[in-house]
């Protein structure tokens, strides 16, 4: 009797196993699809200077509206095409395209755009990113490029050779999530960063917990005597804000200041203003 039941188990779980890797499947093909297709889009989520209230820039936040299923977060897609190499093409999609829209808004508003571990390990990043800039006439200066310490957890030689490469162009790097995964004050001693993200998982924490607290203020210690200023993400309510600004904090990302929203409308609303509609014109056929 308990063996059948063992058996049962055991078929049940492979069973499912199987829908689940049969699900994943159809997944993959439908995103490279999508890609192909140009289904994917980007939306803006402003960056905004705490002491002067000024915007500074715009984070790109890749978004995949499926067909069926509707929004897939990027934290279930973007695994995925790490995994099956999808993500190289995806990657240097959303950097072109968000060079392309921003090469048409007024200085001085950057773009910030995501790169993934796997991206950066497999393409020659800074010949893509130079090629890019010179395609859409972007100024080095109005790109910046957010990756994680995962991504140079892997080969740190490299990564440093890289990331100077790309700082030679002109071109910043922001460290994102600090705080979680590997962080290590070895790794702000050795690269070159020009902005440091703190993690949106302390500022749940800020008026709460005096240890989520000290670190911040610690963090915010650090980037002020290395020079590096620091932006903290996932900012929802004016306490936290508030809080920050106290604290000497640089630049906030969050819900408060602004959701991730489409590209038209940060521009209807009048956040950005557009060089020429000529140009907008040019940058809707170029990338739709
Ligand atoms: P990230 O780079 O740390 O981006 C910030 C994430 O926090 C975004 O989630 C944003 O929507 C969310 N967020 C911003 N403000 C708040 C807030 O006040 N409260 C809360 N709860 N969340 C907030 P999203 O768009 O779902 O992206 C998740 C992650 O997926 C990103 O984290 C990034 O690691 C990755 N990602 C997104 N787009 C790209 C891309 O184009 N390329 C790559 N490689 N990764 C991307
Ligand atoms: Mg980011
Ligand atoms: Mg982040
Ligand atoms: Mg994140």
């Amino acid at each position: 009797r308990a063996k059948t039941d063992i058996t049962r188990a055991v078929c049940f779980y492979e069973q499912s196993m199987d829908e689940t890797v049969r699900a994943r499947r159809t997944l993959t093909s439908e995103l490279r699809q999508a890609i192909e297709n140009n289904q994917l889009d980007i939306h803006y989520q402003v960056q905004t200077s705490i002491s002067t209230g000024e915007v500074c820039g715009y984070e790109a936040l890749l978004r995949w509206e499926h067909p069926q299923h509707g929004f897939i977060p990027p934290s279930e897609f973007i695994p995925l095409a790490e995994e099956n190499g999808l993500i190289q093409q995806m990657g240097e999609w959303v950097l072109r395209t968000a060079c392309i829209r921003a090469a048409s808004w007024e200085p001085p508003y950057k773009v910030a755009v995501n790169l993934s571990p796997v991206q950066f390990a497999h393409t020659d990043l800074p010949k893509l990113v130079l090629e890019i800039l010179i395609e859409t006439g972007l100024p080095a200066d109005r790109l910046e490029l957010e990756l994680t310490e995962s991504t140079i957890f892997a080969d740190r030689e490299r990564s440093l050779h890289m990331l100077r490469q790309i700082k030679a162009l002109g071109v910043s790097i922001a460290l994102d999530d600090f705080g979680t995964g590997y962080s290590s004050l070895d790794t702000l001693r050795s690269f070159p960063f020009d902005k440091i993200k703190l993690d949106r998982s302390f500022m749940s924490e800020i008026e709460s917990s005096p240890q989520a607290k000290a670190i911040i203020r610690a963090v915010l210690a650090l980037g002020k005597s290395l020079d590096i200023p620091v932006l903290a993400e996932g900012i929802e309510t004016q306490g936290q804000l508030t809080l920050l600004s106290a604290e000497g904090c640089d630049e906030a990302q969050g819900y408060l200041l602004g959701r991730p929203v489409p590209l038209n409308q940060i521009i209807t609303s009048g956040q950005i203003s557009l060089m020429s509609s000529e140009l907008l014109e040019g940058t809707a056929t170029a990338v739709r």
